[in-house]
């Protein structure tokens, strides 16, 4: 066997592959996977050793050697390499710049003097799950039952979809899936992806309480660097068997993986909004596929990507068509109330009053949606036309009641709300348009007795204090709840009759080809918050345009028709799924340099015709925190064409001399 005199080491650096160092004395022939320390420049950075070999194109005088290996902890294995090469190409990356941030920090940097009892006490034994805290499993319905037989009996790569309507138990079936899998062979371990972690303590819970003699650890941003390190550690060394996490939980290193699941599939935030704008939910069916495991993802409204490959055969599709539990068997009715000329004070049309007003008589909950937070979302003066803008981006500065302040929400910029227009000096300044303070604001004139309580971002910015608010909603506290969509996922509210929705057309018109997918899967979660307390409920939805296609699919509570109804329409327009896109984004001080930027792309692009160029334009906020930005979109109705066209173009582009600020991202969530 050759000696492995070099070893070929992946830094956090924009090279396009490993650099070779000269292997330790006396080391390893089979270091592949290791971290070690390495000289680079003047100073010493975390490398991943990718492979060896017995000869450098490097010069005897530059090659320099590996400082040292940190041992301590066992190698990556060959499978997370794989997996992360594979995220870094298809997202037209490097591989460093994706392995390496993959590991939670603790382990990408230098280490400190006493690393060995910094990784000891990292492996400090976890919390034991303590079976007094096991729940009584409910008995499986026969649907339930079906579906997990089916995703348990699978052998090899399985994707699932699974279809099931809110309130159809598709939390027990992933409990159950998961548990047939860690059954089925020692060492066995789930990846178990839901959308926001800190917004459903209670999923956590329920799966700690779930496996009382199986460790489970949680992976996601808002833990300390001790706990993400400690974690991440008893995952990479099997001594968790379930990990529970949010996008970033899709690179954990899992030896035993052997099933994953994704909660709420169809959710945007699986996809990376920044960095390698990756998606959590399309890399799992991946990973699932390179290791030969099932992959169960679940939604109610399931994302047009992963219905389509359910309708083309390649998921199956499971379906869930009863809500589980008997006593809330009774999904709420939905009545589309349309406001009229008729105009309010208050911005609730007569009917939806009538119902709250009801609501709090029988002392039944109510929840009133709106998706945007702040009072009014602009302040505008009736004399001359001027409205508070942001300075630094192309958007409204909303008003915000409770401190007077104007607040931009894209750049977080505030000031005080003048006393008078800026412009004329009118001191009769007006807020135009309703959020969810002066919703609240509102109910509380209307209702002065009900117990009203707003949960948004503004109302719940100290620590605690949104698990304290959804404490007293579950305790009964609270009589009418205002929210965004903070209040939308995942809570399982007991006592909620009656689910009121506000703003739901302005996203009617949004520019967004994937809106109105968006529009439906928020509107079936909101109002599946309704329903869980044996009684009767409704939704009542305010809208101009009753006759939308959307609502009256939303009524007859559908999803499967509108999903194919709209996959059919993206045929036609050949958009996603029916095509795959990237987005070029540039970003400079002035508007000109990032479109003339995006023109300069559009000449060095040497597409075939299978692949479409658009021209560039300004992006939908055109500015953001004093930047302009601009972008371009390229259309392709196969993948493989848009991927062997993106490489060498974006390769050009890098060598480009003078270039502002650009990013691509594969597969757009947002256009
Ligand atoms: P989904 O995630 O599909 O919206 P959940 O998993 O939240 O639904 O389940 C809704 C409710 O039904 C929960 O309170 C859950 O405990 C209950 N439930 C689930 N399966 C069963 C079952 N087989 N029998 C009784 N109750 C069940
Ligand atoms: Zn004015
Ligand atoms: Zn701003």
């Amino acid at each position: 066997m050759a000696t492995a005199r070099y070893w070929q080491i992946l830094l956090d650096l924009p090279l396009a592959g490993s650099l070779d160092y000269m292997a330790p004395e006396g080391s390893s022939n089979e270091p592949t996977g290791l971290r070690c320390v390495v000289p680079l420049g003047r100073r010493k950075v975390v490398g991943i050793v990718t492979g060896v070999s017995s000869q450098t194109a490097l010069s005897a005088d530059r090659v320099k050697a590996v400082a040292r290996v940190l041992d301590e902890v066992a190698p990556l294995s060959s499978h997370w390499l794989a997996l992360t090469r594979f995220a870094a190409d298809y997202y037209q990356h490097v591989w460093g710049e994706v392995a390496l941030p993959a590991l939670p920090p603790a382990l990408r940097q230098l280490p400190g003097p006493r690393f060995e009892q910094v990784i000891a006490r990292l492996r400090a034994p976890l919390p034991a799950g303590r079976s007094a805290d096991a729940v009584r499993r409910p008995v499986l319905s026969v649907e339930q039952s079906a579906v997990v037989q089916q995703v348990a009996g699978a052998t090899g790569f399985a994707p699932f979809l699974l279809f099931g309507v809110t309130g159809s138990g598709k939390t027990e079936v992933y409990l159950a899936a998961i548990e047939r899998a860690l059954a089925a062979r020692p060492g066995a371990q789930a990846l178990l992806l839901v959308p926001e972690i800190n917004l459903t303590p209670q999923l956590e819970s329920q799966v700690r309480a779930r496996f009382p003699d199986h460790s489970v650890v949680a992976l996601h941003s808002g833990l300390a660097a001790g706990e993400r390190a400690a974690a991440w550690l008893a995952a990479h060394e099997g001594r968790a068997r379930v990990v529970i996490g949010t996008r970033l939980a899709v690179f954990a290193s899992l030896p035993g993986l052997a099933i994953v699941v994704v909660d709420e599939e169809h959710d945007p935030s699986y996809k990376a909004g920044e960095g390698v704008r990756y998606s959590a939910r399309d890399l799992a069916v991946k990973r699932a596929q390179m290791l030969g495991v099932p992959v169960l993802l679940g939604s109610a409204t399931p994302s047009l990507e992963s219905w389509s490959q359910a309708r083309a055969g390649r998921y199956r599709l499971l379906t869930l068509t009863q809500r589980a539990a008997l006593d809330d068997r009774v999904a709420p009715s939905i009545e589309l109330v349309d406001p009229g000329r008729e105009r309010t004070d208050s911005g609730i049309a007569p009917p939806i009053q009538r119902a709250l007003s009801e609501c709090l008589e029988r002392g039944e909950q109510s929840l009133v949606f709106l998706n945007r937070r702040g009072y009014a979302p602009v302040v505008a003066c009736e004399a001359c036309g001027w409205m508070s803008s942001c300075p630094n981006c192309a958007a409204y500065a909303v008003f915000h009641k409770p401190d007077r302040t104007l607040r931009c929400h894209h750049c977080g910029w505030s000031a005080g709300v003048p006393r008078s227009c800026p412009t004329c000096g009118n001191a009769a300044l007006q807020g135009v348009g309703r959020g969810t303070q002066r919703i609240e604001e509102s109910l509380q004139q209307l209702f002065p007795t009900a117990r009203v309580l707003r949960i948004d971002r503004d109302a719940t910015r100290r620590r605690d204090s949104a698990a304290r608010a959804f404490d007293a909603v579950h305790r009964g506290e609270v009589d009418v709840l205002v929210g965004t969509q903070m209040v939308t996922k995942g809570h399982d509210f007991r006592n909620i009759a009656l689910v009121v929705v506000l703003n739901a057309d302005s996203q009617l018109a949004s520019q967004d080809f994937r809106a109105s997918e968006r529009l439906f899967a928020t509107l079936v979660q909101v109002i599946g918050r309704a329903g869980r307390s044996g009684r009767p409920s409704r939704a009542l939805v305010q809208t101009r345009f009753p006759a939308h296609p959307l609502f009256s699919a939303l009524t007859r509570q559908d999803y499967a028709a509108f999903a194919d109804a709209l996959l059919a329409e993206r045929r036609r327009a050949s958009m996603p799924p029916e095509s795959h896109q990237a987005l070029l984004t540039a970003e400079a001080r002035h508007l000109d340099d990032a479109l003339g930027f995006l023109r300069q792309a559009v000449d060095l692009a040497a597409a075939p015709s299978e692949v479409r160029v658009y021209d560039p334009v300004p992006m939908a906020l055109a500015r953001r925190a004093g930047v302009e930005r601009a972008q371009l979109l390229i259309e392709a109705s196969h993948r493989a064409p848009l991927h062997a066209f993106l490489r060498p173009w974006l390769a050009e582009l890098r060598a480009l001399k003078a270039r502002p600020r650009w990013q691509i991202e594969v597969d757009p969530a947002e256009i």
